[in-house]
């Protein structure tokens, strides 16, 4: 765990939860009834992917895998009790060692949504503008998420120029070696990790097909399924996804799958865990009671303290702040 203030506060709040029962009543509801818990992370250290892997085996979970879930939404396999399905997004080049070599060891599936862009430059957008540390490079990422596609990439080419950055996400080679297990499932997640309803409808098809038809190449096997990057998607992006032949997309919205989740399955819920939280936090967002209880906080105290949600309007740099207005 990284010992910041907010962790350090939120591992006090996870383990009052814990110790109060939510969680152990969580667990009972998912094991005796008929949801399946689909979580996704980033880029975890092994010993924290490690440590979510061994508590949710140690506490009965089933695993399985996101073709299971399509066989399961095809009517082909009954609803599992306790089902766990594992995902992971961007393909970070310590997924590797820190994910695959986790779920080759506990013989369990998990899905991994890449971006192909990144893989053939190294490096994913938002860290060009995060390469100098400062506050404000969450708020500068989060501005770029807001604004039209093109603004972006013109932005985000505009650092580019200035900045070499080392690899951080898999190479081609790594994708297909990974790829070779029966574990691992290989989804989309565009091609450039856009926002995509921030795109026009040419670039939307392009960052969905062209990532389709290059993870395809690069390990030979069929790409079905898809995570929405940031989960942002409207009815416009599931129809694109329908006509690029996707079949199962996942969005961000934490909250388990039902029976009624699964008959929209371009939109099924995933609950995001928090690489550097504290373990007790990751449980408590892993059954599905953190975002419920951060939420009633934060409407207990009219607190709001998303970036997301807050009007843009912050102070950046001379230097960075030409670059933006460009
Ligand atoms: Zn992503």
């Amino acid at each position: 765990m990284d010992l910041s203030f907010r962790n350090l506060s939120s591992w006090l709040l996870a383990e009052a939860l814990i110790a109060l029962g939510y969680v152990r009543r969580a667990r009972l509801k998912y094991l005796n009834g008929d949801y399946i818990l689909s979580l996704y992370f980033h880029n975890p250290s092994k010993k924290e992917f490690e440590a979510c892997v061994k508590w949710l085996i140690k506490h009965k979970f089933t695993f399985i895998s996101v073709k299971d879930l399509e066989s399961i939404n095809n009517g082909e396999r009954p609803f599992p009790k306790g089902g766990v399905l594992l995902t992971v997004d961007d393909g970070w080049a310590s997924n590797e060692t820190n994910i695959v070599e986790v779920i080759a060891k506990y013989e369990i599936p998990v899905a991994i949504f890449i971006s192909t862009h990144p893989v053939e430059e190294g490096s994913y957008w938002w860290s060009y503008l995060g390469f100098r540390k400062s506050k404000n490079n969450d708020k500068r990422i989060e501005f770029l998420k807001k604004v039209s596609n093109s603004e972006r990439l013109a932005v985000v080419d505009t650092f580019k120029k200035q900045f070499t950055l080392s690899r951080e996400a898999m190479t081609i080679e790594q994708i297909h070696k990974i790829s070779k297990s029966f574990l691992v499932t290989i989804g989309g997640h565009t091609h450039s990790h856009p926002i995509l309803p921030n795109c026009d409808y040419l670039q939307l098809y392009d960052e969905l097909n062209t990532s389709k038809q290059k993870l395809e190449s690069w390990i030979n096997k069929e790409i079905a399924f898809f995570a929405y990057p940031n989960g942002d998607y409207t009815i416009r992006e599931i129809q694109v996804l329908k006509d690029c032949g996707y079949r199962l997309a996942f969005s961000n919205v934490p909250h388990y799958i039902s029976r009624q989740h699964l008959q929209n399955h371009f939109e099924l819920p995933r609950i995001g865990l928090l690489e550097g939280a504290s373990l007790a936090e990751n449980i408590c967002r892993m059954v599905g009671v953190w975002h419920p209880t951060i939420k009633n906080i934060k409407a207990m105290f009219n607190w709001d303290t998303s970036i997301a949600d807050k009007t843009v309007n912050y102070k950046v740099k001379k230097a960075d702040l030409a670059v933006v207005k460009k």
